[in-house]
């Protein structure tokens, strides 16, 4: 997993805050995990945004025993699922390592189809399922993206992810050091420290949608930090869909395209926008080396470019299975194909376009199937919206009308004025029927609009 790691250089590794950590330090400290971890099957970790987390990930990783990341902020009932669930014979905290140890790493490999990891989802559209991830999975799917990112041992990743999720965990902390480079984590986002990294000596940031939309204020706000954003090699959204607004917002201020890449728990990274290719707002890009990906109907025949489909994929980054839930593994995998439940459109060169998730950003109205996020793209072009989310509500005469839910920027906007905006800029038949106000939206740990929970 991890060639820079055994070989222990002084090259550094890991930067949390002021904690700083070299290839020799973090092999030495997750050395001492292994010998702490050696004969058990399953590890548990309490995920904070600090150097130990990753010490004890690279520890597990390095025994061969999976890696079940917890979120430190997890409720009662949610943890006594996750506990009960995957049933780890240890939870590793903070307190429970030594940075400072001098362990031996073992250099052993391990077969492919090992589980590496069990990371719940998200929970955006349900209880979290525990997702268990293959070591070939993993390896396949970061050398992809080194590929697509040119990504390389010279580069120094920024972020301020969570560590319990596939982007903050594996792609943040597992992938540079797969990669023999760098990551600092800054804790907690703010877009002064992302700016400082990237004037220093940070190439590459990753962030999720949430963030990119507070640092197109902030660039828009401060010359100063638009042009330290505008240093980077590469700055990469993922976990949820950009907002084609805030791509051109911060293109106008720093001269930076975002790259956009979408993936899934599951799958881990299913399409990127390469880091030499066409940046394009609202798209996520071809499929990444690797990944077989079709556009699909309800029948599961491939839809024609430019119509709306499921999207499935098969590859070798697909997960192994749903931790006890052979049910929810059946029912989402077609002849090896894997059914993300995400619904998109292809480009005619293959670029893909995320419409949102089959259940609930593809509304039918009017006898038109008709993507949320079109929608809110065109409603976040106005002035007065900060926010917002489109979903479909049960109507006698559509099937489903569309509603908006705003968060004005400012003062409220009129209803009708936004009703008009949609339907002069898509077609009439996309335009809201309803429109609520909200004072914020219900978002997930990742930043994720979790929309059941809108209008209960
Ligand atoms: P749960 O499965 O528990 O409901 P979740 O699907 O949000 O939660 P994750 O596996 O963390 O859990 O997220 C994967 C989903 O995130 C994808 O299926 C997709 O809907 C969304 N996503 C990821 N990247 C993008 C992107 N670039 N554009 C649009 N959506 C994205
Ligand atoms: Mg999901």
């Amino acid at each position: 997993m991890f060639g820079e790691l055994i070989r222990a250089t002084d090259r550094p590794a890991l930067r949390f805050g002021d904690v700083d950590l070299t290839y020799r330090q973090l092999a030495g400290a997750a050395g001492g995990v292994v010998s702490r971890i050696q004969g058990k099957s399953r590890v548990a970790v309490w995920a904070t945004p600090t150097p130990q987390t990753a010490v004890a990930v690279v520890g597990a990783l390095a025994a061969g025993i999976p890696v079940v990341p917890i979120n430190p902020k997890v409720g009662e009932r949610e943890l006594d699922h996750i506990l009960s669930d995957a049933q780890p014979d240890i939870v590793l905290r903070d307190t429970d390592i030594d940075l400072g140890a001098i362990g031996a790493l073992p250099a052993q490999n391990f077969e492919g189809e090992q589980p590496a990891f069990i990371v719940y989802t998200s929970g955006t559209t349900g209880p979290p399922k525990g997702v268990v991830l293959p070591r070939r999975a993993i390896e396949s799917n970061l050398d992809a993206l080194a590929e697509a990112w040119e990504w390389t041992a010279d580069d120094v990743l920024v972020h301020a992810l969570p560590l319990f999720h596939v982007h903050g965990l594996i792609l943040g902390i597992v992938g540079p050091l797969r990669r023999g480079g760098s990551v600092r984590h800054l804790g907690k986002f703010s877009s002064e420290a992302v700016a400082r990294e990237l004037d220093a000596d940070a190439t590459m940031m990753f962030g999720v949608p949430t963030m990119y939309h507070r640092l197109a204020a902030d660039v828009e706000r401060d010359p100063a930090l638009a042009q330290a954003v505008g240093r980077a090699r590469l700055l990469v959204s993922g976990s949820a869909a950009l907002p084609a607004s805030d791509h051109t917002r911060i293109f106008q201020a720093t001269s930076q395209r975002i790259v956009e890449r979408y993936g899934m728990t599951e799958t881990l990274m299913n399409c990127s926008v390469r880091a030499n290719g066409e940046r394009r707002p609202g798209a996520v890009g071809p499929p990444v080396d690797g990944v077989d990906l079709r556009i699909v109907d309800e029948q599961g025949s491939p839809v024609d470019n430019g119509e709306v489909g499921e999207i499935e994929v098969r590859g070798p980054n697909l997960f192994l299975e749903y931790l006890n839930r052979p049910d929810a593994t059946a029912e989402a995998l077609r002849d090896g194909w894997f059914r993300t439940g995400d619904v998109a459109t292809a480009d005619p060169d293959g670029y893909i376009r995320i419409v949102g998730r089959r259940t609930t950003d593809l509304i039918k109205s009017g006898g038109y199937k008709i993507g949320a996020g079109e929608i809110e793209n065109v409603l976040l072009e106005h002035p007065q919206v900060a926010e917002v989310a489109v979903t479909g509500e049960p109507d006698d005469d559509l099937g489903e009308r569309i509603v908006a839910w705003i968060v004005p920027a400012g003062e409220r906007p009129d209803e009708q004025e936004l009703i008009d905006h949609v339907a002069k800029l898509l077609t009439p038949h996309k335009r809201p029927r309803v429109i609520r106000f909200l004072d914020a939206l219900p978002r997930n740990d990742m930043g994720k609009v979790t929309k059941r929970a809108l209008g209960q």
